[in-house]
């Protein structure tokens, strides 16, 4: 299967659940996550319709972006390091994994400098798995009322979450409820620099679920580019 036949039928798969579901399929954004894959292959994605790349490199991001440019929308999805937000800051969409208060506070400084305001989500770690990175559910609206008060160069625009990897659908379901809940109590609240209308959930293999659930963005990578090569 080619990256485009694979985009194409992932594409069309969305629309059949938004279908299913009452949802308008031009509300789901499909999010390519290229991480590990090389330069032409996203080129190939962006050909293909993609319009946002999902990386969780800093580096990896920054070296991509010299090559590819503003062609597509970056978007930092995995754990990102204080140090390394200098990479990025003037690169990035948005950054999907916002979980404590010492990398707002390098955002901010950073973001100042360049006079941005960057759109950040808040990873939640519903699951509350060990492995897993981001706040737990109970901590959410207390640190985003900060960074309304505190951080005016980031601007909240919603979640994201991981599922745990398992293969009980209603396990999985019941996290980007969960997400979903939680960012209607936040929206509720109104608070100043806060739009909660991003829902950033669901990867290859859970992506239908969380479609049903709310998501606006999915992060799709082995679905679109076949399974990652990390020795490369
Ligand atoms: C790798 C990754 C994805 C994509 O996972 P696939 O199973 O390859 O679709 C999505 N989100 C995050 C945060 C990732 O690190």
């Amino acid at each position: 299967m080619s990256i485009e036949s694979n985009i194409k039928k992932i594409k069309d798969e969305i629309a059949s659940i938004c279908n299913d579901c009452g949802r308008n399929p031009e509300d789901v954004n499909l999010m390519a996550v290229t991480k590990t894959v090389d330069v032409d292959a996203v080129l190939e994605a962006i050909e293909a319709g993609i319009t946002d790349v999902g990386e969780n490199k800093p580096q990896e991001l920054a070296r991509k972006y010299e090559v590819i440019g503003d062609k597509v929308n970056w978007h930092l999805i995995g754990t990102l390091q204080t140090n390394k937000v200098k990479y990025i800051i003037d690169k990035v969409t948005m950054i999907h994994s916002l979980d404590r208060e010492a990398l707002c506070e390098e955002i901010q400084k950073r973001a100042e400098k360049i006079d941005r305001v960057i759109d950040c989500l808040v990873q939640v770690n519903i699951s509350k798995e060990e492995t897993k990175h981001g706040l737990y559910k109970d901590d959410v609206v207390e640190f985003i009322k900060m960074v309304s008060e505190k951080y005016k160069n980031i601007r909240i625009r919603g979640l994201m979450t991981m599922a745990p990897f398992v293969d009980d659908e209603e396990v999985i379901e019941s996290v980007f409820k969960g997400l979903k809940d939680l960012s209607l109590e936040v929206e509720s609240l109104g608070l100043e620099n806060v739009y909660m209308n991003t829902l950033s959930m669901g990867m290859s293999h859970d992506y239908h679920i969380a479609i049903k659930n709310g998501a606006t963005i999915v992060r799709v990578g082995t679905a679109i580019f076949g399974p990652r090569n990390y020795n490369n």
